[in-house]
């Protein structure tokens, strides 16, 4: 049994309840004994806190063992805690060698966090911290967000979090290519035409419509996820599990930047009306009725890079949309057509050949992405995690086009709910004679 101190901060929160919890009770199973300390602001004693997070846990953990459940109990504690009340936590201990922090709260309170932490010593070299997303809202907001953090932390001690690095589906991006060297010939600059990503959602902003109104489609999944899928795609197939990192870096900071005319032309901004019985975003909770948000971005980007030259990326991300999918498609100069790896619905890889119909083989999506993550951060593998240097390399990329929206360069387009995003998105591809894959 690996054991392990895990301190949770925003324990009674949404995510903390949902997902974290449900992780820690799954790893649990498969031999982490964590001793929990659950921290938030409210008044609870333990048997309260557990209550609640037991009536949590029967909606959100299928087919739950009661027994089992039971047992996973006794390792929680609960301590209040509030980030104004520095005194607080002088009631945390981290005298594990294996101590993890996971804030599961908004990043407006890292930084005091971090503060009361390490005033009472709870930034020693045995404590790692783990900090959710969004870390800033642009490129200046995360590099405010990284120092402030940094003042008390070293790099190897952050993890920072995109759940999305933890699906081996999206991982297997890069385990696809490094583990079948044939496919890393195939799928490069030599015989690639294009490449297109999807990641297409049938839900709407449901009742997170407070967290996505200031936030939008490009800063909740393009600059993260989206571009962690296209960094984890064409990373060199050979490089070593310790330097993956580093070439996810070099990828992104060869985003080349959109100028003016790219930055009009090339990227699409759209935002769901009525439609298939849905009401459109503007009508949803807690949205400003005049919300200028886009729900729907696609843009064609390059890379500088030598493996890539004249290979465009067409990333396409959208609420709402006719159908939910997440999928990478390689699409070739000439036979075999494409190679199309889909992660959502099922995580299945296609090879469509010329005159032949298409090779398809369904693959398992395996674990949950918080269980894999939560144990590697226990193994102390930063792999999955995001560098500072990745999130600003991203953010660098992203800015300007963020900018250019504010002096309403490119239109927000509406579209109708339940249909494929804009006309002008289809228009993109259109103008370079390709077309969007649709494969469910
Ligand atoms: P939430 O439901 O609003 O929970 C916030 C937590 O922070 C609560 O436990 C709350 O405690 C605690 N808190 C608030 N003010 C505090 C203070 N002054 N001192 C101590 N604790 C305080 O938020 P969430 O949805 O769980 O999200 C947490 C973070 O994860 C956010 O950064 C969010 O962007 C990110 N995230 C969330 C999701 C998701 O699906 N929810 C997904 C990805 C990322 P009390 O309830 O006791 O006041």
């Amino acid at each position: 049994m690996q054991e392990c101190c895990f301190i949770l901060l925003g324990a009674t929160g949404d995510l903390a309840l949902r997902k974290i919890f449900p992780a820690l009770f799954k790893a649990s199973q498969a031999g982490l004994k964590p001793t929990i300390t659950a921290c938030a602001r409210s008044h609870l004693s333990t048997h309260e806190f557990l209550d609640k997070l037991s009536t949590k846990a029967k909606e959100h953990i299928k087919d739950l063992d009661s027994k089992a459940w039971a047992h996973f109990s006794t390792y929680i504690n609960y301590t209040p805690l509030d980030f104004n009340k520095p005194e607080d936590f002088k009631a945390l201990k981290a005298n594990h060698p294996n101590t993890i922090i996971y804030f599961s709260i908004a990043p407006e309170f890292f930084a005091k966090a971090c503060q009361n932490l390490a005033a009472v010593g709870l930034n020693a070299p045995n404590v790692k911290i783990v900090l959710e997303k969004p870390l800033g809202t642009n490129l200046q907001s995360c590099k405010d967000i990284c120092a402030q953090i940094s003042q008390h932390f070293q790099e190897a001690q952050i993890y920072r979090i995109d759940h999305y690095l933890g699906k081996q589906s999206v991982q297997n991006l890069f385990y696809l290519r490094h583990n079948n060297p044939f496919l890393a010939g195939l799928l490069g600059a030599h015989y690639l035409d294009h490449v297109q990503i999807s990641v297409l959602e049938t839900l709407g902003v449901e009742s997170r419509g407070g967290f996505y109104d200031p936030m939008g489609a490009l800063r909740d999944m393009l600059q993260n996820h989206m571009l962690a899928m296209l960094a984890l795609s064409t990373i060199p197939a050979n490089t070593p599990q310790e330097n993956i990192r580093q070439a996810k870096l070099e990828m992104l900071k060869s985003l080349k930047p959109l100028g003016q005319e790219a930055l009009k032309t090339e990227v699409v901004r759209g935002q769901y009306a009525a439609g298939g019985g849905f009401k459109g975003y503007t009508e949803e909770e807690q949205v400003n009725p005049h919300s200028q948000t886009e729900t729907f971005v696609a843009l064609k980007l390059e890379l500088e890079h030598p493996n890539w030259q004249g290979v465009p990326f067409y990333l396409r991300t959208g609420k709402r949309m006719g159908v939910s999918l997440v999928q990478v498609v390689f699409v070739f100069k000439g036979p075999p057509q494409a190679l199309i790896y889909t992660i959502q619905p099922q995580c299945s890889l296609e090879l469509q050949l010329q005159g032949m119909g298409a090779l398809k083989s369904a693959l398992d999506s395996g674990m949950d992405a918080y269980e894999r993550l939560i144990l590697e951060v226990v193994a102390g593998n930063q792999a999955p995690f995001n560098h500072q240097n990745e999130l600003e390399a991203a953010w660098s990329f992203v800015d300007p086009i963020l900018q250019s929206w504010q002096t309403n360069l490119t239109p927000l387009l509406p579209y109708a709910a339940t249909s494929y995003g804009p006309q002008a998105a289809f228009d993109l591809l259109k103008q370079d004679k390709r077309e969007w894959f649709a494969h469910v």
